[in-house]
């Protein structure tokens, strides 16, 4: 038995919430963090027949892809299904988690890296990537503690920048400070000015690892009060953001392209615009809604481009220069629960998870 919020944060680990879109309620939805449960229910959609399901199976844990609540519910009388959904998961004492657009956005472990594994497409870099995510910690530091404040920043998982880590910049000045009668200096008398050689460390840390860098910090810096600055950047990280592309193991015509992912994918069916007569290598790829990242494929060098809900409109936006293709969204996103199952095991090696054998596609199709 675990409690959910040790279950949970190994999904936060890969995809921590501070991810999420505006619109998006990825986390905890119904249920108390510190509950223990024995095994969880993996699924896309938390529906009514999958919280039977979770009964039925002794779950009392789903952990689904899309939040079954968007927005503030406002009346618990059970006249729609969201609502139904949430009396039912609390009556039974099911808990409900979602990891939606926080898994999305991530490259390493994300569901594009997932639908790309599917495909055998070897991931380059992130469509669109996201700003603002993150900062930079400047410190000073006395110069013979400056090693050890700069290990210990490293440690907590400052300084990484694409394939690199541990990198940081360093410059020497010197460092003025006054303590007055109830201050605990770590060198120097109350009321005289000190003068120390102080080095200024600066490094880069991804905002949801800003308490856990600067606890370290705290532990590992000699001073009473550390003089230090946050600055917010506006630099892009290469591994978070929306959609991603890569190449093809080998190159294929459009038309075997086609057939190539209606089989990886099992589809019933595709929509595609017309086929150009160029090969296709580069190939983006979006789960879910992806039409606005149309324009970013392109920039991309992208051949094709595989997403879903893409409106009649929006198919015109691939120019007929890139072969778009319309999956579909359940289609694009059913392999999410394999995710899961993955990312748990691998850090939960002992707790049990199961696939929800519920079809949730809300789309069926007439051939
Ligand atoms: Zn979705």
């Amino acid at each position: 038995m675990l409690r959910i919020r040790e279950i949970v944060s190994v999904l936060e680990q890969v995809a921590p919430l501070c991810l999420q879109e505006s619109y998006d309620n990825s986390g905890l939805i119904v249920g108390d963090p510190e509950k223990l449960v024995g095994k969880a229910l993996l699924c896309i959609d938390s529906t009514e027949a999958v919280i039977d399901e979770a009964i039925a199976k002794g779950c009392s844990l789903i952990i689904a892809h899309h939040p079954i609540v968007f927005d503030g519910l406002k009346q618990f009388t059970g006249s729609n299904y969201v609502q139904r959904v949430v009396m039912k998961a609390i009556r039974n004492e099911i808990a409900i988690y979602a990891c939606h657009t926080n898994l999305d956005n991530v490259l390493r472990g994300g569901v594009n890296q997932k639908i790309a594994q599917k495909l055998g497409v070897l991931p380059t870099g992130v469509l669109r990537p996201m700003p603002g995510i993150i900062e930079k910690l400047v410190v000073y530091v006395p110069i013979e503690q400056s090693e050890a404040v700069k290990n210990a920043l490293f440690l907590a998982g400052a300084g990484h920048i694409g394939n690199y880590d541990e990198c940081a910049f360093s410059g020497l000045g010197d460092g003025s400070f006054r303590p007055n009668e109830e201050a605990h200096p770590y060198t120097g008398i109350a009321g005289r000015r000190e003068l120390i050689q102080e080095v200024r460390l600066e490094v880069l840390v991804p905002v949801w690892l800003k308490s856990q860098v600067f606890s370290a910090l705290k532990q590992a810096h000699p001073f009473e009060e550390i003089a230090h600055d946050w600055l917010r950047l506006q630099n892009t990280h290469s591994e978070f953001g929306s959609g991603i592309f890569g190449t093809l193991s080998q190159p294929l015509d459009s038309e075997d392209f086609l057939r190539f992912i209606k089989d990886s994918l099992e589809l019933k069916v595709l929509k595609f615009t017309p086929i150009a007569s160029k090969k296709i290598n580069t190939v983006a790829i979006c789960g879910g809604a992806g039409s606005f990242l149309i324009s970013d494929a392109l920039r991309a060098g992208a051949d094709a481009f595989l997403t879903s809900d893409i409106k009649y409109h929006a198919f015109f936006d691939a120019e007929q220069s890139m072969l778009l293709c319309d999956v579909g969204h359940y289609e694009s996103e059913k392999y999410t629960i394999e995710l899961f199952s993955t990312i748990l095991s691998e850090k939960l090696p002992n707790f049990a998870t199961i696939f929800s054998e519920t079809n949730t596609n809300p789309i069926d199709y007439l051939i």
